[in-house]
């Protein structure tokens, strides 16, 4: 599974945190996907996440404002 953040488009709100600390934490006035590597100005974590991890990637995804975070 792959997790993409666009991270320009996020508006700092906290929602995928507050949902999935696993995954993401707030860096400054964004969001940041932990572990995630910069590619083409978007980051992007690829593993093996667990059940835990993948389910709340998802809760994330859906519920970002600016459908900002992608699970794929
Ligand atoms: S939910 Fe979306 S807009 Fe809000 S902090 Fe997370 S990535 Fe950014």
């Amino acid at each position: 599974m792959k997790v993409v953040h666009k991270v320009e488009k996020c508006i700092g709100c906290g929602t995928c945190v507050a949902l999935c600390p696993a995954l993401f934490e707030m860096e400054g006035a964004k969001a940041k996907l932990k572990g995630g590597i910069a590619e083409g100005g978007n980051f992007v974590l690829e593993k093996e996440f667990t059940p835990e991890e993948q389910e709340c990637a998802k809760q994330a995804a859906q519920n970002c404002p600016v459908t900002c975070i992608i699970v794929e």
